[in-house]
């Protein structure tokens, strides 16, 4: 189940990169920038200010995920499971389907459409998501579909997995871009709803193991700027064993932002911080300052 394939990427691994996002995830990060992706099953995302309201999508034909409210606008029945044609039949773009299931041979015919790209800069495929690592089957299918065919393979993930998930990719995947976002557990938890024991133990894993492993860490206000909770993160990133090829160990600052607000609308979810929240302003240069100062190789932005 996958919610996009985005071509020419430049941002999720080295060279041009065919990105592709499985949906569904173990985490449920309140800033998540891809709200879309957090929900295993198939949504809608609906904008009523596009509406033209044709009525295409009351077909009963569609299953009845749409609907008229009590006051003649278009909604969405939110708890009934969109059907795969709902996503062809909206003149207006006012609907958008988020989830599609394709094996993992029809994912690779459409990644290597741009196998030039990757061959001239160093590309390739990215998996991201959501979390990759919660669909395994399919993902190692991929995986080693795309090594057969010679693929330079990225990982982006949150590591919310037992090792037993990621251990049989570490021959597949030439790039780990990993998450770290807290090193306190009950606030992890509280937050994110997830076990970051299981996280930090997967990360050393990777370290150990010397594959080539970038971290990222999302910089959230009221959550790990402060000097404390950064400085912790900072210094277990700088305790990891090192990597293999002598350099320092690399680490992304990635700052807060609220790009993602209308699609939380789309979906029919409340956003869940304040509008127009931002870090303070030279925050962000100064943690990163902090990282140099341990040593790692920090970038902002990533
Ligand atoms: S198909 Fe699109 S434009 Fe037509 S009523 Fe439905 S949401 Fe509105």
């Amino acid at each position: 189940m996958i919610f996009d394939i985005q071509r020419f990427s430049t941002h999720d691994g080295p060279g041009i990169r065919t990105v592709v996002f499985f949906k569904g995830c173990p985490l449920a990060c309140p800033w998540c920038e891809n709200p879309e992706s957090q929900a295993f099953e198939r949504e809608l995302l609906y904008k009523p200010q596009h509406c033209i309201n044709c009525a295409a999508c009351l077909d009963p034909s569609l299953g009845g995920a749409m609907r008229r409210g009590p006051e003649g606008a278009i909604a969405v029945q939110r708890g009934v499971e969109p059907l795969p044609a709902l996503a062809e039949v909206c003149p207006s773009l006012a609907l958008r389907l988020a989830g599609e299931e394709a094996s993992p041979e029809a994912i690779l015919a459409r990644v290597l459409r741009d196998r030039a790209f990757y061959e001239k800069s160093g590309g390739g495929l990215t998996f991201s998501g959501g979390e990759p690592l919660a669909q395994g089957q399919a993902l190692l299918d991929l995986a080693r579909l795309a090594k057969a065919a010679g693929l330079n393979t990225a990982m982006e993930t949150c590591l919310a997995l037992p090792r037993e998930s990621v251990s049989p990719l570490l021959d597949l995947v030439d790039h780990w871009l990993v998450d770290l976002k807290h090193t306190d557990k009950e606030t992890f938890r509280d937050v994110a709803k997830g076990d970051l024991d299981q996280i930090l133990r997967n990360i050393e894993t990777l370290a150990k193991a010397g594959v080539d492993l970038t971290l990222r860490v999302p910089v959230i206000p009221g959550f790990n700027d402060s000097e404390a909770a950064m400085g912790a993160i900072l210094s277990f990133a700088a305790a990891l064993p090192a990597p293999a090829d002598g350099r320092p160990r690399r680490l992304d600052l990635l700052p807060y932002h609220d790009l993602a607000l209308g699609k939380y609308s789309a979906l029919g979810r409340d956003y869940p911080y304040p509008p127009g929240l931002r870090l303070e302003a030279g925050r962000i240069e100064k943690l990163a300052e902090l990282g140099r100062a341990s040593g790692l190789a920090v970038t902002i932005g990533g």
